[in-house]
């Protein structure tokens, strides 16, 4: 079979925020440099194993899964090199650059379109493939939303090199959808460095972590109903950022050090700041980045799509607000 490529062992790169009066700094795990782009590469792989100790795969067969786009990335390119179909269920939110990255790497898409009535599709998204499985007896599901091996990839790995990067880290910002990152990252910091403060970082109007629901543009983090892998005590404290903050921090991240993140690390970092700014600011955070900005280019990163979806001038307010706060990111590494 052809290589899969190295998954993990991401890089991490400093930033300094510069603050009214002080300046500090902010850690970035970047997961945008595994092979298909994100942090979903590790959990890709783990559900494949998984499915494949029950019973190998041959080529031919077709796996399904419902996804915001990463996860459908990565098993894509897994299925491939084992001569397997893949179906991705993906919504209205999944970024049109992701939807034809999925359709380029040769995957059949099915997008729902209609909302869930919790502020997202991942209800409906999972009933396409619950009627997808009884139509065709023969799919396989790895399940990212109740798979014990989505938590045990970052368990096994995430966690412990967060840590080995990082040996003095006290607060972690991890981002939220099915909850399996940060499951498996809070089991291994538990254990290994029980001091540190994990933070669950939620999309507004999301019901991972919180109760009540609206409507949400960003995809990749927040969902519909409760993650099955978060118990109490898995975070400390749970922050639920609104679109428009994550967007602004990613734009004016943009502009004063040319990275360009993903929006779910947008939130990560809003939410760092805003404890950076509080009565007690960590002194060695670490934002986990599950992916890059590149394919939200037509997306958040574009005004004309911000217009369309009323939330320019928002985004724009938020980022004068944070200027005119004193706010200011720099390259801590160069
Ligand atoms: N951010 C992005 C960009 C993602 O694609 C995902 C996974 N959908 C997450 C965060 C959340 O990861 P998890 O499902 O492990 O909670």
């Amino acid at each position: 079979m052809l290589s899969a490529g190295t998954v993990g062992v991401t890089p991490t790169v400093d930033l300094l925020v510069h603050l009214p009066g002080t300046t500090v700094p902010i850690r970035l795990k970047l997961e945008s440099f595994n092979p298909t782009g994100s942090t979903k590469d590790r959990t890709a792989a783990a559900l494949l194993s998984a499915m494949e100790e029950k019973e190998p795969l041959r080529p031919g067969d077709v796996v399904v899964e419902s996804t915001s786009g990463n996860l459908g990335l990565a098993l894509c390119r897994l299925l491939a090199l084992r001569g397997c179909r893949f179906v991705a269920v993906v919504d209205l939110n999944t970024p049109l650059d992701i939807r034809r990255s999925l359709a380029a790497a040769g995957a059949e898409l099915v997008v729902v379109n209609e909302p869930d009535g919790h502020g997202g599709y991942l209800l409906n998204r999972l009933r396409t493939v619950g009627e997808l499985c009884a139509r065709h007896p023969g799919y396989r599901w790895g399940n990212q939303y109740e798979n014990p091996a989505n938590p045990a990839a970052h368990f096994q790995q995430t966690g412990p090199e967060l840590l080995h990067q990082t040996p003095d880290l006290d607060t972690v910002y991890v981002p939220v959808s099915t909850g399996g990152t940060l499951a498996g990252i809070s089991r291994y910091l538990r254990a290994a460095s029980p001091g540190v403060r994990i933070v669950a970082v939620d999309a507004e109007g999301s019901l991972v972590t919180g109760d009540r629901s609206g409507k949400r543009l960003l995809s990749g983090i927040g969902a519909s109903r409760r993650s099955s892998f978060l118990t109490p005590g898995t975070y400390d404290e749970a922050m639920r950022i609104s679109d428009a903050d994550s967007f602004a921090l990613c734009r004016l991240l943009r502009v004063d050090t040319g990275l360009l993140v993903g929006g779910s690390s947008g939130s990560a970092l809003h939410a760092c700041l805003r404890d950076l700014r509080g009565p007690l600011p960590p002194r060695r955070p670490v934002c986990l980045c599950p992916d890059g900005g590149q394919r939200y280019l037509g997306t958040f990163y574009d005004d004309s799509w911000l217009e369309h979806h009323h939330i320019l001038d928002a985004v724009q307010a938020r980022m004068d607000g944070l200027r005119a706060d004193g706010i200011l990111f720099e390259r801590g590494d160069t």
